[in-house]
């Protein structure tokens, strides 16, 4: 009962973003992903798969064992030649909504018109914008105030739900054919229950007032960080719009050493380097979270101003 339940809730949370939809839970968004790609390609399909996607999804597509297309980064026109170009019966657009590494966001909207004129499905990772992104914090779709039969929604929990697990929304003949055909739904165990309760309090704070607070106060802050960091001399801030702010640093041991220094000071920002991101573009990934302060912000402004001016002084390169 209580994950239907909160099945039941999440449907109903999704609903004005989708036709009839049905949602499933599953224990982690590395299984929803898994599930659905696997199930929706098959010998017959055609999977194409932006480049920057997260590693759950690129896993989800080798048990699938369908021809694969690589689409660059948020290239809608080469998407769309690719799609013009493919007669399989079964075509589908794979997408992170909010990519991982550089927080910016997916054309969701372009992407889910061409699948519609082509008749393909769209699978959409929303993993960081669930909860956040859009006023009520329905994700990318309430976002771009976008509404497709042709969508696959896939958001996680353990993230801006700060719980575990994931689902999956889609139209209910998805749903049903994903309760009978997805492997990584059929042979393991439900997450707990104590964890659908759990969830279904989540959904009712992203839901409410104070939800809608939370995501004022976020973006607040990522106003404020992008403000402060914006006119830096040699690192770049990413051009995000999210809670994912990350500042490209360039050399490993650099950005390795600003890590390190902002530790130093109490401040936890993770050093993300290649193979994770391409060579040279080794980078802090700063993620900004509703429980930060405009101080801790400020802080953190003040520390990275004052460390790009001592490695200034130290390289003279
Ligand atoms: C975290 C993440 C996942 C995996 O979700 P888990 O619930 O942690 O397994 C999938 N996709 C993206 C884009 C993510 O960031």
């Amino acid at each position: 009962r209580a994950h239907a339940d909160l099945e039941e809730r999440l449907a109903a949370f999704m609903a004005p973003h989708a036709e009839s939809p049905q949602a499933l839970y599953f224990c982690t968004g590395y299984m929803a992903n898994l599930a659905v790609v696997s199930a929706l390609g098959g010998k017959d399909a055609v999977i194409f798969s932006e480049t920057l996607n997260h590693a759950s999804l690129i896993d989800g597509i080798r048990p699938a064992r369908s021809h694969i297309e690589i689409y660059p980064h948020r290239d809608v026109a080469v998407l769309k030649e690719k799609l013009k170009a493919c007669d399989a019966e079964i075509k589908v657009v794979v997408t992170d909504a909010v990519f991982s590494m550089d927080g910016d966001i997916a054309p969701v909207k372009e992407i889910a018109a061409l699948c519609e004129q082509h008749g393909a499905w769209l699978v959409i990772d929303d993993a960081h914008g669930f909860g956040v992104l859009g006023e009520n914090g329905r994700g990318a779709l309430e976002h771009f105030g976008l509404k497709s039969p042709n969508i696959i929604y896939m958001g996680t929990l353990g993230k801006a739900a700060g719980v575990a697990g994931a689902f999956v929304a889609a139209h209910e003949t998805v749903i049903e054919w994903l309760v009978q055909r997805a492997r990584p739904y059929i042979f393991t165990t439900a997450g707990a229950p104590a964890l659908a309760h759990a969830l279904l309090t989540s959904i009712d704070i992203i839901d409410s007032e104070e939800g809608a607070q939370r995501r004022d106060h976020l973006n607040a802050l990522i106003a404020q960080l992008k403000d402060g960091l914006g006119g830096m001399q040699q690192w770049q801030l990413v051009d995000s719009d999210t809670a994912i702010q990350p500042l490209i640093i360039g050399a490993n041991e650099a950005a390795l050493k600003v890590a390190a220094s902002l530790n130093d000071e109490g401040i936890w920002v993770p050093a993300i380097r290649p193979p994770t991101v391409p060579v040279d573009t080794a980078r802090l990934r700063i993620t900004l979270s509703a429980a930060h302060s405009k101080e801790e912000v400020a802080q953190l402004i003040a520390a990275l101003t004052r460390l790009e001016r001592l490695s200034g002084k130290e390289d003279p390169a």
